[in-house]
């Protein structure tokens, strides 16, 4: 990328942005960063050779725009930033640009930071220099000046950051799922559906992209000619596969399911687009076998916190959309207790109501959703409201009483009403449970 032809307009203080800038600044690049919060201060963390200003969102006439994943796809700021900027890119095209090492990318409604960790440990197995970031929690630009031409990356990456694609082409790319989810950002599930798909517009017949061969939704995609396609299946024969309980990619098998420390079946799909993935990048199966079989689930997806007086605590904070609630309450053997509810993003819970009531003992509901959570669920089944995570912990403790009982946290809600996020649900969750000790 020729930095000194081009200025540049970093749209957006949150962490992205000001990995994006500080990026710049480190080559030398003509940047400044901007934010539409006029109450935002200079960050702290951002080099002194970078400009701020608050309380605009307008780029330099004619600059190269770096937008925050923040900005909504469909929105009047957005086309007025690509009105008057030279040309709009994100975080992650201006990561590509930078990049000297090949990138694996993952993305998909659920599973990504799951099947990224997977990846990223199944690669470091072999020894390669392995770089794990992106909609994972740290900026990928953040890492960029210690990666080489050896280096391998595997990126984690949200439909919000394929609007602003242009050259961005993974080596191996992988969709795990898609459910309807962050239909306000992108205006439409039609749009959502359309943003996952940029993730294969630069790769060629040498790329491979891995999919959901379960999955209704991209069973009903227009695929692309290149770049190669594999398959993954928990249901049917594919390129990874499930087969009696043992995974297999091609005509290899990999490990059987008992061998993977995880609960629940979508986790073993998660498993098998992991082991196609790094299995098309070249991977040894020694190497993904040794990753997979290494692998503990991420903090706040399924995670046991304590058994405590027989009752096993499960944190699975990070289901904040109805796909996942349902994967985890597959997961989670009866007895069981739910606790369920957070912000409202205009869900439909008519399909969860129905798994609850099959798949628990009681539902205790928490946040702004819980009415419509209980309406979804029903009069027949036992249902719990309460205002607070305190009180649904403390209702939980009472109902699940013996030995072989589970809590799950598994609210199908964004956390908005209540937390900061989710990972301050789960951490909050995990106190009180611990205090339960
Ligand atoms: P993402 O990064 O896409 O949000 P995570 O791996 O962080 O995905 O998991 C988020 C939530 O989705 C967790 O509750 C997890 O248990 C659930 N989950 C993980 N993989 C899948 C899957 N393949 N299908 C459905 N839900 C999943």
């Amino acid at each position: 990328m020729n930095l000194e032809a081009s200025r540049f307009t970093v749209v957006g203080a949150g962490r992205s942005g000001l990995a994006a800038a500080n990026a710049l600044a480190r080559r030398g690049a003509d940047v400044r960063l901007i934010d539409g919060n006029p109450q935002r201060e200079r960050p702290a963390e951002l080099s002194g050779d970078v400009v701020f200003q608050s309380g605009t969102n307008a780029p330099r006439p004619g600059d190269v725009a770096v937008l925050s994943p923040g900005i909504k796809e469909v929105s009047p700021v957005r086309g007025e930033i690509a009105a008057i900027a030279g040309e709009v890119i994100g975080e992650v095209e201006l990561f590509y640009r930078l990049c000297p090492a090949p990138v694996l990318a993952v993305t998909g409604t659920d599973g990504k930071s799951t099947v990224t960790t997977m990846l990223g440990e199944i690669v470091a197995a072999t020894g390669a220099h392995t770089f794990v970031g992106g909609n994972l929690g740290n900026p990928l630009c953040d890492d960029v000046d210690d990666l080489t031409s050896e280096s391998v990356v595997v990126a984690e990456i949200s439909a919000f950051q394929l609007t602003t694609n242009v050259e961005f082409r993974p080596r191996v790319a992988v969709v795990t799922n898609i459910a309807e989810d962050h239909i306000d950002y992108h205006g439409s599930f039609t749009a959502y559906q359309a943003a996952k798909r940029r993730i294969w517009e630069r790769m060629t017949h040498a790329d491979t992209l891995v999919i959901n061969g379960d999955d209704p939704y991209i069973g009903r995609w227009t695929l692309p000619p290149s770049p190669a396609l594999k398959r993954f299946s928990l249901e049917r024969p594919a390129d990874a596969s499930l087969s009696g309980d043992t995974l297999w990619v091609g005509d290899e098998p990999v490990m059987h399911r008992d061998q993977l420390q995880l609960l629940g079946r979508h986790n073993i799909a998660n498993a098998l687009a992991a082991a196609q993935a790094a299995v098309s990048f070249g991977v040894p199966r020694a190497a993904v076998r040794q990753g997979l079989m290494g692998y503990r689930p991420l903090a706040h997806r399924l995670a046991t916190v304590a058994t405590i007086d027989g009752t096993r605590w499960i944190n699975d904070s990070k289901a904040t959309n109805t796909n996942a609630a349902s994967a985890g309450l597959e997961a989670v053997q009866r007895p069981l207790v739910l606790l369920a509810g957070g912000s409202d993003k205009g869900a439909d819970f008519s399909a969860l109501g129905a798994l609850i009531r099959e798949r628990t003992d009681a539902a205790v509901l928490f946040g702004q959703t819980r009415d419509q959570l209980a309406d979804a669920v029903g009069p027949q089944h036992p249902v719990h409201l309460v205002e607070t995570l305190d009180e649904a912990v403390a209702r939980a403790r009472q109902i699940a009483t013996g030995q072989g009982w589970s809590v799950l946290l598994s609210p199908a809600c964004a956390s908005f009403d209540q937390f900061k996020s989710y990972a301050h649900r789960g951490d909050v969750f995990e106190a009180l449970v611990r205090g339960l000790q």
